[in-house]
């Protein structure tokens, strides 16, 4: 099997504005070289009327669908008004407001008695928030992370972060981290997890006792891993009886991606500290949320800090999502549903062609190539043929589908048939 010899979207295709200015780290663009424009729902128009289904969805930042309506209307409704939008960590409305939704509908049916903490508007704000919280209850320095972790491109996060080029662009020496195999690291011949079991209670194990684990329970950046049900709640006794602080990060995997608000709760887990950011507003707005049970609230006010902590227009629309599609549990419902829709497809993809194989959970789903270019050349000719789909893994081996959760079963089937295509132009 090799991949086949496709035109791949080039770059020149954009305005020259783009090389001759914007600075050699922008990426995406690179793979889908077009000038975006409408978004509504999981459709993207460019500026010369193409039409592209979005299976990408802001790398998980619109699990409810671009410019949706009901948030889009209280936002509209809110800036109409004149109402604040900036007010670093002050007392708004909109605040009271997302506090007290959050709070009804999100922490108590789920019985979390977490603290919210406002770290900064990104996904690595949220981890930074979570790392330093931890290591300053704890009085620990390490922390342990798994192989094809990502957590965020800051210090901190880089740190617990596994890929090597990303990494390598911290420029210093990235420490106080140990990795550790992630769920199935040794392909189900070894338990993976008796490794770090063993060396933490070995007195020659050489592990400094760690403040925390941080972990993912599908790692969406390392290649779409899901964890094991059974793992998770393995990890989650270990910290348990050995003192250690379990973060989940739920950036990617949280509001819902997987079916359940947070991605643990089907492990029937309850992490110490949580991190969330993407899909928290709901509409793409920048917002993270770092959740932390209340005994461990020992900050001193102000000693995480920030400027854009407080966005009320990304409040006004997270509160507006949660009301929407969280009140029941009927969008969890519709979600798994849908991701099994996928999978099915994915699955008869996958049984087609040699070397590929279907991996996922609820609807966070891929397509992984033995044969690592394909996943490459297969996006591109998706994104010839009107979807959006990025690739992921250590080897780019994978090719990740993150549609918003309210696309519609015709638009799931019209994105796969899509795909199908290109599976098969591909590898042809
Ligand atoms: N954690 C996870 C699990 C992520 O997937 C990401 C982003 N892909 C981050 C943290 C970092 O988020 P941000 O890019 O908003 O800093």
């Amino acid at each position: 099997m090799t991949s086949a010899p496709i035109l791949s979207p080039s770059e020149t295709d954009l305005p020259e504005v783009y090389q001759s200015v914007e600075s050699e780290v922008r990426s995406y663009c690179r793979g889908w070289p077009t000038v975006m424009d409408h978004a509504q729902g999981s459709h993207i128009t460019d500026v010369d009327g193409r039409q592209y289904l979005d299976f990408f969805a802001g790398a998980g930042a619109l699990n409810y669908g671009h410019n949706n309506p009901v948030l889009k209307s209280a936002l509209i409704d809110y800036l109409t008004n004149d109402r604040i939008v900036h007010s670093l960590d002050i007392a708004t409305a909109a605040k009271t407001d997302f506090l007290t939704t959050f709070e009804e509908l999100i922490l108590k049916p789920r019985g979390l008695d977490y603290k919210v903490q406002f770290p900064g508007p990104t996904g690595a704000n949220a981890v930074e928030a979570a790392l330093k919280l931890a290591r300053k209850v704890t009085g620990r320095e390490s922390i342990i992370n798994f192989t094809n972790a990502f957590h965020g491109m800051t210090l901190g996060a880089l740190s617990v972060t596994g890929n090597s080029m990303k990494r390598a662009g911290a420029g210093i020496p990235l420490v106080h981290a140990t990795p550790m195999p992630y769920d199935n690291y040794f392909d189900g011949v070894t338990e993976d997890f008796h490794w770090f079991e063993r060396v933490l209670d070995d007195s020659g194990g050489g592990l400094n006792r760690p403040a925390a684990v941080i972990v993912e329970t599908v790692q969406g950046e390392g290649g779409v891993n899901v964890a094991r049900v059974e793992w998770l709640q393995a990890l989650a006794a270990l910290c348990r009886t050995r003192d250690i602080l379990l973060i989940v990060d739920d950036v990617q995997m949280g509001c819902g991606r997987t079916g359940p608000f947070f991605s643990f709760e089907v492990a029937g887990i309850k992490p110490d500290i949580v991190t969330l950011s993407k899909s928290i507003s709901g509409y793409g707005l920048p917002m993270a949320l770092t959740l932390f049970r209340s005994e461990l609230d020992v900050w001193a006010p102000g000693e995480h800090n920030g400027t854009f902590r407080g966005h009320n227009p990304a409040f006004v629309t997270a509160t507006k999502a949660l009301e929407t599609y969280w009140r029941t549990d009927e969008f969890n419902k519709e979600t798994m549903s849908k991701g099994e829709f996928v999978r099915t497809r994915l699955d008869s993809i996958a049984g087609s062609h040699e070397g590929v194989s279907a991996r996922g959970r609820g609807m966070v789903q891929a397509l992984k190539f033995e044969d690592a270019p394909a996943a490459n050349a297969v996006c591109g000719v998706a994104f010839e043929r009107g979807l959006l789909a990025e690739t992921s893994g250590p080897s780019d081996e994978v090719v990740k589908l993150l549609p918003p959760l309210t696309t519609s079963n015709a638009d799931l089937d019209a994105g796969l048939d899509i795909l199908a295509e290109a599976v098969a132009a591909t590898l042809a």
